[in-house]
């Protein structure tokens, strides 16, 4: 594989261009728009800066990467030449279905089709082409420049040829696969959400304030960033979209999203990409502040 395409320049879009990139492949980022493109470009040249700065990547490496980065606002541009594609566009089944469609007429038939999605089911994205041998999970973790994890997600009718395929390019790309079946939330989120969720249902109730629920998992189960402030980072929007995929596909009211995120989702507040969650974000600055809204 030398060729690879990534759809989304968002959160996971850039980081997952970002690796591809660092470890010499050709890399198409696509987004429906040069601004979400020129802002994806700018965190991953903030972010290899930072790796600069601390000497885990040379300038002649930082430069290269960036030569290995192409944008394009126009899918049907790069798919053609692509021997993977990673969709890493928002979290939304019928955006995926209608994208994973697109990708299975301009893609040529070698193409694998891989899907970042935190959650939704791959079976049901690869039954909507007609290589749904070819269509696969591969869920990176944020931030994905760091986090050494690939969650790789096999659907009903993905080979193993391919999952063989995903698995040795993830080494390639200095990460660990882990393998696991196609199931609502799969491993990660399937563990993840309902503590998430449990912390947010435990600030509604009232049972202790923002600080104290983020310090006691930090400090009582070693954990490095507390529930809300990692729900502020992953986005209270694919928090809150994971949940209802759980809710849906599981059928078990424990997994219903608690009011609370419903309302500062619906209200525009999604965490740290919007300035504004558990904690309120600031450009510039890397204090943790509180949110006017939960402040005692
Ligand atoms: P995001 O909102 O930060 O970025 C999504 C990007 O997709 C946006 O830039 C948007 O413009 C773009 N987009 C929407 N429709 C598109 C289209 N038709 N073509 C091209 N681009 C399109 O979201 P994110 O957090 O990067 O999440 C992306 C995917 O990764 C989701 O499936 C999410 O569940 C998954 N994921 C997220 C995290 C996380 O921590 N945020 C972790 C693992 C997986």
């Amino acid at each position: 594989m030398k060729n690879i395409t990534v759809i989304g320049s968002g959160t996971m879009g850039n980081g997952i261009a970002h690796v591809f990139a660092m470890k010499g492949f050709q890399v198409n980022m696509v987004d429906i728009s040069e601004k979400a493109l020129e802002k994806g470009m700018a965190t991953i040249t903030k972010n290899l800066d930072r790796m600069v700065a601390k000497g885990s990547l040379t300038e002649q490496e930082k430069a290269a990467t960036l030569a290995n980065l192409t944008t394009v606002t126009d899918i049907a541009q790069v798919a053609p030449q692509s021997d993977l594609i990673v969709e890493a566009a928002t979290e939304n089944v019928d955006l995926k279905l209608k994208i994973f469609k697109q990708l299975d007429e301009l893609a040529p038939a070698h193409t694998i089709l891989a899907t970042n999605t935190s959650s939704i089911s791959i079976t049901k994205i690869g039954a909507a082409t007609k290589r749904a041998d070819k269509v696969i999970g591969m869920h990176f973790m944020n931030p994905v420049p760091v986090m050494k994890l690939i969650e790789v997600i096999r659907g009903y009718n993905t080979t193993d040829e391919v999952t063989a395929q995903i698995m040795d390019l993830s080494k390639q790309l200095g990460k660990i696969p882990v393998e696991v079946n196609d199931y609502p939330g799969f491993v990660a989120n399937r563990i993840l959400m309902p503590m998430i969720n449990e912390a947010i249902i435990t600030l509604f109730e009232g049972v202790a304030g923002v600080e104290e629920i983020d310090q006691v998992m930090k400090l009582g189960m070693a954990h490095p960033m507390g529930p809300l402030q990692l729900a502020d980072f992953i986005g209270l929007d694919v928090c809150l979209a994971i949940l209802h995929v759980l809710h849906d596909g599981l059928g078990n009211p424990k997994y219903a999203p608690c009011p609370l995120l419903v309302n500062m989702v619906t209200a525009g507040h999604l965490g740290a990409k919007s300035g504004s969650g558990f904690y309120t974000y600031t450009p510039g600055s890397k204090e943790l502040v509180v949110s006017p809204f939960f402040q005692k």
